[in-house]
């Protein structure tokens, strides 16, 4: 079989605005979806800050708008994970189990995936109250408390911007010393609507229908308590989806996927990486729809060039 022109692995907002991109350069792009098509936005609720959408949309309709409009151009889709790569020879290989494809370029767009603590109601009241974005869902919490865990900068950046919405934020920190950067630090002890509450961990979410408060533990007492709050942000870090690619790829050191300035090049000439996998900084559904679009005009450019 002849090799795609071009393999997007990926389905979220990078992967479909590259694939809207290809697809009308007529290169005829198969997206590699994979089971969890969609990306983050499959986790929130309304999505207040794309442009366009003057009333807010909901996350997973947002992605479909994008597929379907990837698929008006004629975007082929596969629903499957991709469970191997090698990117060692040109053309290069993408295998989804048994099955082989080969590609004159990549477009890699997996993304990264919040941490979760693990607790047993955290997945089950996700977008009831629990998020992983301030960002995106701080502005449902307006003048009601709220909670945020970790004790990093990603944590302090959090609860700092839900302050301008809740009543109080409760940082809940694991430990009695942060994490995050002095300056961060001395934004938090100086803010009056920030509460860190120190050596405790969450043991869970409470509420049935959305979040009515968490269960919390002191880790020196070993004393359980409840508090209420409405909103529940979990900021403990988020892990890049590139491990399938590290054998090949350079990665940063801390594991997302490393690109040129200014580029979606990686250390492989063909192979592209854009959105939340390769961008720890802004990690925005917008930015990451901007990073699909480069990567998208690199890859037509490069294609060219090798078919020259
Ligand atoms: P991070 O620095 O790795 O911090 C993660 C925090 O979550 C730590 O305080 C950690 O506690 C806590 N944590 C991890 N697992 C936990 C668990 N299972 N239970 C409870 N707490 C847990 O991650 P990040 O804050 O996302 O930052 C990542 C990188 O991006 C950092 O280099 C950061 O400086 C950078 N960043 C910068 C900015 C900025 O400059 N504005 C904003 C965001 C992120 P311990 O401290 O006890 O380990």
């Amino acid at each position: 079989m002849a090799p795609e022109n071009v393999i997007i692995i990926g389905s979220a907002c990078a992967g479909l605005t590259a694939a809207i991109y290809t697809a009308r350069a007529n290169l005829n792009p198969l997206v590699i979806e994979g089971y969890q098509a969609g990306g983050q936005l499959m986790l929130t609720t309304d999505v207040e800050n794309y442009p366009g959408f003057p009333d807010g949309i909901l996350g997973p309709d947002l992605i479909s708008l994008f597929r379907k409009q990837a698929a008006r151009f004629g975007t082929r889709f596969l629903t499957e994970d991709v469970t191997r790569v090698n990117f060692s020879k040109h053309p290069f290989l993408v295998q989804v189990q048994e099955k082989e494809f080969k590609a004159h370029a990549i477009i890699i767009s997996t993304g990264a995936s919040a941490n979760l603590l693990g607790l047993k109601n955290e997945k089950r009241l996700m977008g009831k109250g629990v998020s992983t974005c301030a960002t995106c869902d701080g502005a449902f919490f307006k003048n009601v408390p709220v909670a945020v865990s970790g004790g990093g900068d990603s944590a302090a950046e959090e609860a700092l911007f839900l302050t301008k919405f809740a009543s109080e934020v409760m940082l809940i920190h694991r430990r009695d010393k942060l994490r995050a950067s002095k300056i961060m630090q001395d934004r938090l002890f100086k803010n009056p609507k920030i509460k860190i509450i120190w050596d405790t961990v969450v043991e869970d979410v409470l509420g049935k229908e959305a979040m009515t408060g968490l269960k919390i533990k002191n880790v020196k007492t070993q004393k359980t308590s409840e508090i209420s709050c409405e909103g529940f942000f979990v900021a403990i870090g988020h892990t890049p989806n590139s491990h399938l690619f590290a054998p090949y790829l350079k990665l940063r050191e801390n594991k997302y996927i490393e690109t040129a300035p200014n580029s979606t090049k990686t250390s492989i000439d063909g192979v592209f990486a854009c959105g939340d996998v390769q961008d720890f900084v802004f990690r925005q559904a917008i930015t990451a729809a901007g990073s699909g679009c480069m990567a998208a005009m690199e890859c037509e450019k490069y294609l060219e060039k090798i078919h020259q």
